[in-house]
């Protein structure tokens, strides 16, 4: 797939219809696809998912009445390997969302060279307002209705939002049963006692960092003369804010679901993360910062690096031209819509995306499966130091890529991801 030709980077043109993320990231691998020249069979296989399938899902409620849920897992590809991605319960699941993070895996799993392809899963639910049996007996019934999906050498899950090691822990037991024997490596983000990886709370956080830490080098900034802002207080920007803090970096803002929080001399995280875990999970409240007026403030705060590590289309053309940091990483997944890119390339901001930027918690469940299938269990250090080799290794190629065709660090993305499954694809062949 090595393109004969050096393209320049065109702009795409700002999209009205950019919160569609299946759109978003189409019109990013367009790009990519126009670069590499791919042909135009490579580019029907790559661009639809394999298989999509619906199940409803009977459960009897607490109440004793039966509810239908109704539950999706795609499976983007599986060119590289076994397909993997999470699980999300909310109550917003949408087809083509799953459909865009689908893809998304695909490409993330891609760029750091780990021998996955891309699915994702979802049920249609509001899990805060489920009990804990009704979430298990859901929870039994969706990997019921998908045993013929699941498996560790074909479609691996993992925790989206909504899901955590409780709920894989169902999964595998419940898989199990299917298959008559125990199957750790069907699903990762187990808990700990039954085959999790040590290293994998802080993964993706991590990932950040270093990801962050590589970008600061190539713009020739000292951590410790830089400050940040973080978007999300959950478990991804938490560790990146904890880990970019233990690097000299000032982390001037945070912000989460309750508001944004500013402090000039930067917020202590040791104390916003103690603060957080004894309050439910929140910031409010929080007396090491003073709250922001508005929450969307934070992104346009004055700091060099930008971490949105919370939702999807936050950064969109409405605000991107507010920006002032000069790097911004993306903890989360989609987290800047496609019309905002032409803005922010304009104003020369370096973008590491979300599919580079929070690879590091993929990475850390591909060890998992590793382990599982080893049957041994990887000391932390041997976990966090071939992580951070892999996130190191990924972002000097985009980076690399990015020099070569003239790109942003996005476009870059998707050609090293692209090409790598496009090149597999044409050496395994179809029929
Ligand atoms: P989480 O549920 O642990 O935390 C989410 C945080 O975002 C919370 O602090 C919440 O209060 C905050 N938040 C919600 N809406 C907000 C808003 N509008 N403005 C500011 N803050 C808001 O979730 P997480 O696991 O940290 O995931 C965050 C993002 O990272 C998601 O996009 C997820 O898909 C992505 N991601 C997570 C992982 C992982 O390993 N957890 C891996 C890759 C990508």
């Amino acid at each position: 797939m090595a393109a004969t030709t050096v393209y320049k980077y065109k702009e795409p043109a700002p999209r009205v219809d950019a919160e569609n993320p299946l759109e978003s990231m189409m019109s990013r691998f367009n790009v990519a696809a126009e670069i590499l020249g791919l042909d135009e069979e490579t580019y029907e296989v790559l661009k639809a998912a394999d298989k999509q399938v619906i199940v409803h899902i009977p459960v009897t409620m607490d109440n004793g009445k039966v509810r239908v849920f109704e539950g999706y897992r795609v499976i983007h590809n599986t060119i590289l390997g076994p397909s993997k991605g999470g699980i999300r319960y909310d109550k917003n699941v949408h087809l083509d969302e799953v459909k865009a993070l689908a893809a998304w895996m695909t490409w993330k799993c891609a760029v750091v060279d780990i021998p996955y392809g891309g699915a994702k899963g979802g049920v249609i639910c509001e899990p805060s307002t489920m009990s804990s049996g009704e979430l298990e007996r859901m929870t039994r019934g969706y990997t019921l209705a998908m045993k013929d999906v699941f498996g560790p050498d074909r479609d691996i899950p993992a925790p989206d939002m909504g899901t955590g090691p409780r709920e894989m822990a169902w999964l595998m037991d419940e898989f199990s049963k299917t298959v008559g024997g125990t199957s750790p490596a069907v699903v990762t983000g187990k808990p700990l006692v039954m085959g999790g990886s040590l290293g994998r709370t802080e993964a993706t956080g991590r990932g950040v960092m270093v990801a962050t830490m590589a970008a600061l080098k190539k713009l020739d900034l000292d951590p410790h003369t830089v400050s940040a802002a973080v978007q999300g207080f959950g478990n991804v920007g938490s560790w990146a804010a904890k880990l970019l803090s233990e690097k000299g970096v000032k982390i001037k803002g945070l912000s989460d679901v309750s508001g944004a929080y500013w402090n000039e001399n930067g917020i202590d995280i040791d104390e916003a993360i103690a603060y957080k875990n004894a309050h439910a999970g929140r910031l409010d409240g929080f007396q090491g910062a003073t709250m922001l007026a508005r929450a969307d403030d934070l992104l346009t705060t004055d700091v060099d690096v930008l971490v949105p590590a919370a939702v999807e289309d936050v950064i969109t053309e409405h605000n991107a031209h507010a920006i002032k940091a000069k790097l911004i990483v993306e903890g989360a997944n989609g987290p800047t819509s496609a019309s905002a890119d032409p803005i922010i390339n304009e104003k020369g901001i370096m973008v590491v995306p979300d599919i580079l930027a929070n690879s590091g918690g993929v990475t850390v469940s591909y060890f998992e499966w590793v382990q599982n299938k080893q049957g041994f269990k990887w000391s932390e250090k041997m976990v966090t130091e071939r992580a951070d080799r892999i996130m190191n290794d990924a972002f000097e190629k985009v980076y690399q890529t990015s020099q070569k065709y003239d790109v942003p660090m996005r476009i870059a993305a998707y050609v090293v991801a692209i090409d790598k499954v496009a090149q597999t694809y044409k050496f395994r062949g179809g029929y």
